[in-house]
């Protein structure tokens, strides 16, 4: 049947807000002689990857990356032809697609580049990786006392090119924790052996915090994620606009007397007369739970409390003495320019970063558009 799409659970992406962001993170790699690869995984932290990924290349972004391969031979799919690179695949994964897509890998093991290798020999491309290392994330990479085996063998690769050498960061979020240094340090001291074994990678390291605090680090290249949807990862101002905004409506509205209480297990009871307004979004939409009884809404210019629990499907606003129009917008986050909600704000009350919720934001009760 045909689906009609109406506006009842809106996620408008911004698409030239993304554009500026990367243009304000490629300018500052730009200046300490880097290039940038926006980060597209989790299908663009939600707001869509290929979408995400022009407005990104248009914004001055030169490379791509997505977590798994699957997500890089998405983004080939779509048309684009940039440089991509992807990290983290399973045993099972077989590269040999990559290879055929010129997309670059990472490696962080001496099985991992078997396995590339062998893909390479099987489809008599060239592999191009790039071989990661654990600096102190202790996630994925090679540890210190492997590395010295895996940059030889490597090297010793007939059919594999090393491109570049990388690691991750654990705080850049918090500008001057030691462990930046000290992972610096290491990444330094495995780019000497990877030298010493007569390799002459790129080196990249720096997330969007690092990118904007850590000019020292930007090597060869940057790898900002979160910075390019417009979410600040460090306290320091900077001009970024986040590009995701949540939106509904209003459906009904009812005057309700003091003494009637609102929603599931009636937490919240009107002390004066009020007029509720029904938004048709709920938990199933991506509005946590958790937010009830800490929510507030952008309605008709003002902010607006939620009132008792958010549901499945809806939630309630109180708008006091005032009525709104059916259909009026509702945002339920968006850029806070005006002073509403921001992603970052749930995120803060319910005690978890705005990256998981404009993840979570892709689901297929959403509609996304672009502007
Ligand atoms: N590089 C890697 C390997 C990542 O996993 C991520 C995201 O977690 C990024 C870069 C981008 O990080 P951020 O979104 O903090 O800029």
């Amino acid at each position: 049947t045909e689906q009609q799409h109406t506006n009842r659970a809106l996620v408008t992406v911004d698409l030239d807000a993304i554009r500026r962001n990367v243009a304000l993170l490629s300018a500052r790699a730009a200046a300490s002689g880097a290039e940038t690869m926006a980060i597209v995984k989790a299908d663009g932290y939600g707001h869509g990857a290929a979408e995400v990924a022009r407005a990104a290349l248009r914004g001055g972004a030169t490379w791509l990356g997505a977590c798994s391969l699957n997500e890089a031979l998405d983004l080939r799919a779509a048309g684009i032809d940039v440089p991509l690179f992807s990290w983290l695949e399973t045993p099972d994964t077989d590269f040999a697609p990559a290879l055929e897509a010129g997309i670059d890998v990472s490696v962080s093991s001496a099985a991992e580049l078997a396995r590339v290798a062998d893909a390479a020999a099987r489809t008599g491309r060239r592999a191009r990786v790039h071989l990661k290392i654990d600096t102190g994330l202790s996630r994925n990479g090679c540890p210190a006392d492997l590395w010295p085996a895996l940059v030889k063998a490597a090297a010793a690769e007939p059919d594999v090119d090393v491109i570049a050498m990388w690691s991750h960061l654990a705080a850049a979020d918090e500008p001057g924790d030691p462990s930046i240094d000290r992972q610096a340090e290491r990444f330094a001291d495995a780019y000497a052996l990877a030298r010493e074994a007569g390799l002459n990678p790129l080196r990249h390291l720096a997330n969007s915090a690092a990118t904007l605090t850590r000019s020292d680090l930007h090597f060869d290249l940057v790898r900002p994620g979160i910075a390019v949807y417009g979410l600040n990862p460090v306290p320091q101002h900077e001009e970024l606009t986040p590009a995701m905004t949540f939106s509904s409506q209003v459906v009904l509205t009812k005057r309700v007397a003091a003494g009637e209480s609102v929603s599931y297990g009636l937490t919240w009871t009107a002390s004066e007369d009020t007029t509720l307004a029904l938004v048709p979004v709920g938990y199933a939409d991506g509005v946590p739970r958790t937010l009830s009884g800490r929510l507030d809404v952008w309605l008709d210019g003002r902010r607006r409390p939620v009132r008792g629990r958010v549901c499945m499907d809806q939630l309630v606003v109180d708008c006091g003495d005032d009525e709104p129009a059916l259909g009026t917008e509702v945002v339920l986050f968006g850029t806070g320019s005006e002073g509403g909600p921001t992603a970052r704000e749930w995120a803060d009350r319910i005690g978890t970063i705005d990256y998981e919720i404009v993840t979570g934001m892709y689901r297929p009760r959403v509609r996304r558009v672009y502007t």
